[in-house]
């Protein structure tokens, strides 16, 4: 019960990854609280349907949570689109969308629950990135960028506010299967395969024990990193 007392706020929690990263902060005592465009059928304490797109909503967020449950301690930002396409028939709304909701409402979410963290002398903040992040990938130069410019902030961020016992991290999956992932064809999933050591996708258990660990007390001295969650996909 390494969460007992603590309040988590988990973005993109209907998702894949989101919903297991919520159900194992459940199981070890947090107290949850979730948003998603649709958070209908997610079991937490509270949910906040909602756009992160939308900056009003970012930035009221956090009070939202700690109104309704005293504080707010974690949060995860875990909310994430692709928009594929080459680059050279890559739409300005393409880039824009993937960016906004990757990256600048990672920010936003993150700059309005910092404040209070401060006061509080305590923190996780842990971002979602990618390998895609690190490594490139023909067609996601819109995710990719998202994704890079995630770790950038995460190494900021944290130097900012380590000296009050504040982490900021990013966890990077590598391929897991969810329905970001489903929409894979069988071929490219097979190509995938032969390029992970483990010999396997990715499960959202995978990702989610890596988050618990980064929230955890255990964790107090990782700060500013990226732990990569790839099955050896790509050893960095
Ligand atoms: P997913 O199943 O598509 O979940 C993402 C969730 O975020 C969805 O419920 C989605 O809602 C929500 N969302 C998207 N835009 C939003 C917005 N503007 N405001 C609020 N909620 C929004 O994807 P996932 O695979 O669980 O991915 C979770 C995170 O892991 C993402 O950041 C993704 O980039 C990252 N990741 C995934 C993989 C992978 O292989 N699956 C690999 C590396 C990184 P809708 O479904 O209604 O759009």
């Amino acid at each position: 019960m390494r969460f007992q007392g603590k309040t988590i706020l988990v973005t993109g929690a209907a998702g894949g990854i989101g919903r297991n990263i919520t159900t194992a902060f459940e199981a070890e005592g947090a107290r949850i609280a979730v948003t998603d465009l649709d958070t209908k059928g997610i079991e937490a304490e509270v949910a906040f349907d909602g756009d992160l797109t939308d900056r009003v909503f970012c930035d009221a967020l956090p009070q939202m949570v700690k109104d309704k449950m005293g504080s707010l301690d974690i949060v995860i930002n875990n909310a994430g689109i692709t928009r594929d396409n080459l680059v050279l028939r890559m739409k300005q709304s393409e880039w824009e969308d993937v960016i906004q909701a990757n990256l600048t409402a990672a920010f936003k979410l993150s700059q309005a629950c910092v404040k209070a963290m401060i006061r509080r002398r305590w923190g996780r903040i842990i971002n979602i990135s990618s390998i895609v992040g690190r490594i490139g990938n023909a067609g996601q130069a819109n995710y990719a960028a998202s994704k890079a410019g995630v770790t950038g902030m995460t190494k900021a961020l944290a130097a900012e506010v380590a000296s009050r016992n504040i982490t900021v991290n990013c966890v990077a999956p590598g391929f897991i299967v969810t329905p970001m992932t489903d929409v894979l064809e069988d071929s490219q999933k097979e190509a995938l395969l032969s390029a992970i050591p483990v010999g396997r996708l990715g499960e959202p258990e995978d990702v989610a024990a890596c988050v618990s660990f980064l929230a955890s007390t255990e964790a107090a001295y990782i700060t500013g990193q990226t732990v990569h969650v790839n099955g050896g996909m790509a050893m960095i």
